[in-house]
């Protein structure tokens, strides 16, 4: 059995405890070196054979599953925050279905979430914006036509582009197409690593002050006003607002 594995955003306190026991247990651990945090593999067993795919290529990786399988031993495949966003997971899944080789996926945080509990932020706030757009910038990896910052930019709804940081003035200028230029904006580099840093500016400044901070990769640009602090009060804690579990005014009955 294969286990992928979400390991969080860095700090080893943010993994599943289902993540912890399964690399905790696993007899072959391959993982993303370039990100995971290697402390969350500090409890595993003595025995157990670590590979950092960082040096390794798809068809080396699939090799190591299928051998580790054979053998009737496990693996822990260790991706970074969750494998479901820019994890490069649905290439392995379709090569164990290939193999016949069964696995799970177990979730975990996304740098994104780590990202908005560094900077207490609410990515969602009535009266702002309803909808967050997790998106990138093309890098070697192309971006689908009708994706193109330019145009998802149109919907000012709150955005958070990862692999992007490094071209920042080109992602500024893009997103200032329709964005106002006093929209604030953030980049939160390593969040919740003890070496995080956040930067907050709006799109006229932010890029400046990122290449100031030196920051250049392992970064998050959000942009929104959700930043602000102007918005509505949500319905749900409203006092006029019935919901399944409280009559209007409240009465703080009940468990
Ligand atoms: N699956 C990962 C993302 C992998 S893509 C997740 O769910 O977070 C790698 C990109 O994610 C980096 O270039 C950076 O933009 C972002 N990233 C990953 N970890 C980060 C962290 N701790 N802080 C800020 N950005 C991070």
């Amino acid at each position: 059995m294969v286990h992928f594995i979400g390991a969080g955003p860095g700090d080893p306190e943010l993994l599943t405890i289902k993540g912890k026991r399964l690399i905790d247990s696993a007899d072959v651990i391959i993982y993303a070196g370039s990100l995971v945090n290697k402390k969350v593999l500090d409890d595993r067993k003595e025995s157990a054979v670590v590979y950092n795919s960082a040096y390794m290529t798809l068809p080396e990786v699939i090799q190591v599953m299928k051998e580790t399988e054979a053998k009737g031993l496990s693996v822990a495949r260790v991706h970074t925050g969750d494998p479901s966003i820019y994890g490069a997971i649905r290439e392995q899944m379709d090569a164990l279905d290939r193999l016949g080789i069964s696995y799970e996926v177990i979730p975990g945080v996304s740098s994104f979430l780590a990202a908005a509990a560094s900077m207490k932020k609410e990515y969602t706030l009535p009266g702002v914006s309803q909808t967050v757009i997790l998106s990138r910038l093309e890098g070697r990896t192309p971006v689908p036509e009708k994706e193109k910052i330019l145009s998802l930019a149109k919907h000012h709804a709150t955005m958070i582009i990862f692999l992007s940081v490094g071209k920042i003035e080109v992602l500024v200028q893009l997103l200032s197409e329709s964005y106002e230029r006093d929209t604030p904006a953030a980049v939160v580099y390593k969040a919740s690593w003890p070496e995080e840093v956040i930067v907050y500016g709006t799109l006229e400044t932010i890029a400046d002050k990122v290449k100031a901070a030196g920051i250049t990769k392992t970064a998050l640009v959000v942009v929104g006003d959700f930043l602000g602090n102007a918005y509505e009060l949500s319905k749900l804690y409203d006092q006029n607002f019935e919901t399944e579990y409280r009559k209007t005014g409240g009465s703080m009955k009940g468990h």
